[in-house]
């Protein structure tokens, strides 16, 4: 199979519409990408394949949706204010900057100078001014990472739903990241989206549950598309984790750069909810935790004993973003049809495909052809199965060709013989195998519910 390299990718997602920089038209905002018609779709797609299997088909976990303006206090007590930083060494010859960690060989990336700076930490938060005062006094952040809302509201989701341990709160939203140098097209941003689970469980049951979260999330990917010889499961050395974490798996993936992380799976054990706590004395932490007089809730639950406990947490992580990068990789095909052709095919599990159907008339200007073109689209929408395209082009190789880029997994031509003939019937064109059957289209509905539902 040919190598998938970076920029096949970042040519058909301008190309085809999935992915442009942001602010193209004034030069780009570095490490900020906006996602197109079809990327909207693709991660939409994905995120919610992340909801359902979390969400939906659980009994044991609930949503939220917080806000991304985050109050000062609780980065403060998160340790993120102190410890969220990344070591940051300057380039003395060419005055680049660049993260001291991703330094190879004591070089310069930019210009191989050796000249490089002692590396220091820079915080990676992005700091915001709040209310009409903007003289620094009065600020919060852009939240760093989806999990903090779901410690803090952490006491108003058990009290509401009356939950006991285990359970958890999924959320998926924007998270902001300073970071030193972005690159890598949508794998390392500034702006990007989490899907976060934070699985609330009794303290000694933790290690089992880390471990369930990695065999469950791993299963979950591949049910993605990603196939598991790409995977790689890397355990963090314990000097390398982060400053809440008691032990972390990161799930990698064979990205077209190399083998990086696309989610990681912490064992976030009480260190949270034992910060953000009120009466912490109480608690019987077994975490250091720094004293809070700030704090007006008690973040705990009650156990079987009726007694209060502060749970420890397992956060498997997900990088929406990454995701999106991941899939496409593992998707793109070139493949070699013979007599000097070739076609370029997205092979998307078909719940990702931005498009499910695309409906493409034989004629573009024919009334006749058109109007059955709606009428089939009509109907189609009715069964709930996604995107439905009708295709105004008139050309029919071309928009074969533009579907097998976008990963559209069957497109419906509809001709001459489908308005003259009874029964009516359209041509099925499948996007893996390029075979082309007749459906009757009157059994379309039927079809389509089996073939996606
Ligand atoms: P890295 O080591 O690559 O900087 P991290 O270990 O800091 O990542 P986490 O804090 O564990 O990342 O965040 C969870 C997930 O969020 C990551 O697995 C990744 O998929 C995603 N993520 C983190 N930072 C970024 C970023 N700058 N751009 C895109 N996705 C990110």
């Amino acid at each position: 199979m040919v190598a998938k390299t970076m920029d096949q990718l970042v040519a058909l997602c301008k190309r085809r519409g999935f992915i442009f920089q942001n602010a193209d038209i004034y030069g780009g905002l570095q490490g900020v990408y906006d996602y197109g018609p079809l990327g909207v779709e693709l991660k939409n797609n994905l995120k919610n394949a992340w909801w359902r299997s979390m969400v939906y088909e659980r009994d044991d976990i609930e949503g939220l949706d917080a806000a991304i303006l985050t109050n000062r206090k609780v980065l403060q007590y998160s340790g993120h204010e102190d410890t969220f930083s990344d070591p940051m060494t300057d380039c003395k010859k060419c005055k680049g900057r660049f993260r001291a960690d991703h330094i190879k060989d004591g070089k310069c990336p930019n210009c191989g100078s050796t000249e490089l700076t002692e590396p220091r930490p820079f915080n990676l938060m992005f700091k915001t001014s709040i209310g009409p005062v903007d003289d620094g006094s009065v600020f919060g952040y852009l939240r760093p990472e989806t999990a903090q809302a779901i410690f803090t509201q952490f006491r108003n989701v058990v009290d509401s739903t009356s939950r006991k341990l285990p359970f958890g709160i999924a959320q998926i939203g924007k998270s902001f990241r300073n970071e030193i140098t972005p690159r890598n097209f949508i794998f390392r941003v500034r702006e990007f989206e989490q899907a976060e689970l934070e699985y609330f469980v009794m303290p000694g049951e933790d290690e089992k549950w880390h471990e369930y979260w990695k065999e469950a999330r791993i299963k979950w990917w591949e049910e993605q598309g990603l196939k598991r010889e790409n995977m790689n499961i890397y355990t963090t050395p314990k000097d390398d984790l982060a400053h809440y974490a008691k032990a972390c798996y990161d799930i990698e993936y064979q990205f077209p750069h190399g083998m990086e992380e696309l989610e990681g799976i912490a064992n976030r054990t009480d260190y949270d909810l034992g910060n953000h706590t009120k009466a912490q004395e109480e608690m019987n932490l077994t975490s250091h935790c720094h004293p809070n007089p700030d704090s007006t809730q008690k973040l705990c639950i009650m156990d079987d004993n009726n007694k209060w406990v502060v749970p420890f947490v397992i956060e498997p992580s997900m990088g929406v973003d990454r995701g999106v990068l991941a899939v496409m990789t593992e998707a793109y095909e070139e493949e070699d049809l013979g007599e000097g052709n070739t076609r370029v095919v997205l092979k998307l599990k078909k719940h990702l495909a931005p498009i499910k159907v695309a409906i493409i008339p034989l004629k573009k200007n024919n009334e006749a052809i058109m109007n059955k073109c709606h009428e089939i689209k009509q109907n189609l929408l009715k069964l709930g199965i996604g995107r439905v395209a009708l295709e105004n082009t008139g050309n029919i190789g071309k928009a074969y060709r533009r579907h097998d880029e976008i990963g559209t997994p069957l497109c419906i031509t509809v001709d001459f013989e489908t308005i003259e003939n009874q029964p009516e019937s359209v041509t099925i064109r499948d996007r893996d195998t390029m075979e082309q059957h007749r459906v009757n289209v009157a059994d379309l509905p039927a079809y389509l519910r089996e073939y996606f539902l």
